[in-house]
């Protein structure tokens, strides 16, 4: 197996801002926790534990202006252009999701590094490929940033996969600990994406991603959300997995599956109350790309979302890379021995309803391929 690793240093330049909660006058200033460090001490034990050298490492094109314009509105391109050249800003409405002076550019790349691992994906480069750039984009709306994200990196990748490469199923795995709304909100009435998003229950956004928002018009039932409890461990995520994930992918026969992938439902993140450990994202990849080998030929594109616990996530991330690139290093997880005893990770009565109500609706809306 070869894995592509789109990254540049430039990424790690994005000014995320110095502010990061409520606004209070009582609030200290405090380093935002979408920072480059969270990105590049992955790099770091990559390159430490030798697994770097068994990587493709390549290097991210800015996107078109055509390509964001499939996501994305003319008027926000221009509110993003017009906040960097005034030297940065705040472009949420919100939530305080800042950008530097360098910040429409950054946003560019990351947007077209998603596109360069479809890219590398689809022409057989690559087997499949990780882009870990900056800023994320899994909360970025069609004309509205947040939660840290300007353009909406992997909704971008799954429509330059549609208008260049002609495929016409894409299917999004969404494990951020937060919710995918953006996905949600741009392909809500689309049954040519479908999005999956498995969160921590009104994290944030708080209002969206309840159970039973399903899609609409011809896109009902091509959306799908699995809104666990805080607490939820690795059980509850097999079992989604297993009962939502599997069976959904098998309905919509996707062409390509890209997967937003968030570290933030690690056991020790600050913005998240879940319980995965590293080997729980090694059994969720593995069993991802095994999806992905019996419906599209293998083909999975990771785009980078959160994660903000220093320490852990680059062992989270070391075992996500070492499923996909088969690689087994020699570095052992020192978290692991832990969380792993923790009684809660296996799946609970109050998580099962949820995971079967997801399922439920499943049956009742179908995402059945539509050609
Ligand atoms: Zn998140």
């Amino acid at each position: 197996m070869t894995t592509g690793m789109i990254w540049t240093e430039r990424a790690m330049w994005h000014d995320s801002g110095n502010q990061f909660g409520p606004h209070s006058p009582w609030l200290e200033p405090a380093p935002h926790p979408e920072s480059a460090d969270s990105k590049r001490r992955i790099r770091h034990l990559l390159d430490a534990s030798g697994l770097s050298d068994q990587l493709a490492w390549i290097r991210p094109a800015p996107a078109s202006e055509e390509a964001l314009l499939r996501v994305h509105s003319p008027e926000y391109l221009e509110r993003i252009r017009a906040t960097a050249e005034r030297g940065g800003g705040n472009i949420g409405v919100k939530a305080a999701t800042h950008i530097g002076a360098n910040g429409f550019e950054l946003a560019v790349l990351a947007a077209g590094g998603a596109i360069s691992a479809v890219d590398a994906v689809i022409s057989g480069q690559v087997d499949n490929a990780y882009v870990l750039m900056r800023p994320p984009g899994h909360h970025a709306e069609r004309s509205e940033g947040k939660g840290f994200c300007v353009f909406n990196n992997a909704a971008v990748a799954a429509r330059h996969a549609q208008a260049v490469h002609g495929l016409q199923r894409v299917a999004l795995v969404d494990w951020d600990a937060h919710h995918g709304n953006g996905a949600q909100q741009i392909f809500w009435d689309d049954p040519s994406v479908l999005a999956i998003s498995i969160h921590q229950e009104r994290a944030f956004p708080p209002t969206i991603g309840a159970v039973d928002e399903n899609g609409a018009g011809a896109g009902l039932g091509y959306t799908v959300n699995i809104p666990l409890p805080p607490g939820s461990g690795e059980g509850a995520y097999m079992a989604v997995m297993e009962d939502v994930v599997a069976p959904a992918l098998r309905m919509f026969e996707p062409e390509l599956i890209i997967v937003p992938c968030g570290f933030d439902a690690g056991h020790f993140d600050p913005n998240a109350r879940m319980l995965l450990t590293s080997e729980s994202f090694r059994r969720m990849t593995v069993f991802v790309m095994a999806l992905a080998a019996e419906l599209c030929q293998g083909r999975l594109v990771f785009v980078h979302e959160g994660g903000y616990h220093l320490q852990s996530v680059p062992f989270l991330a070391l075992a996500t890379f070492e499923a996909l690139s088969g690689h087994r290093t020699e570095v052992n997880d020192p978290f692991l021995p832990t969380m792993q005893g923790l009684p809660m990770q296996q799946l609970q009565p109050h998580q099962a309803a949820v995971v079967e109500a997801a399922a439920a609706m499943l049956r009742a809306h179908p995402p059945r391929a539509k050609r």
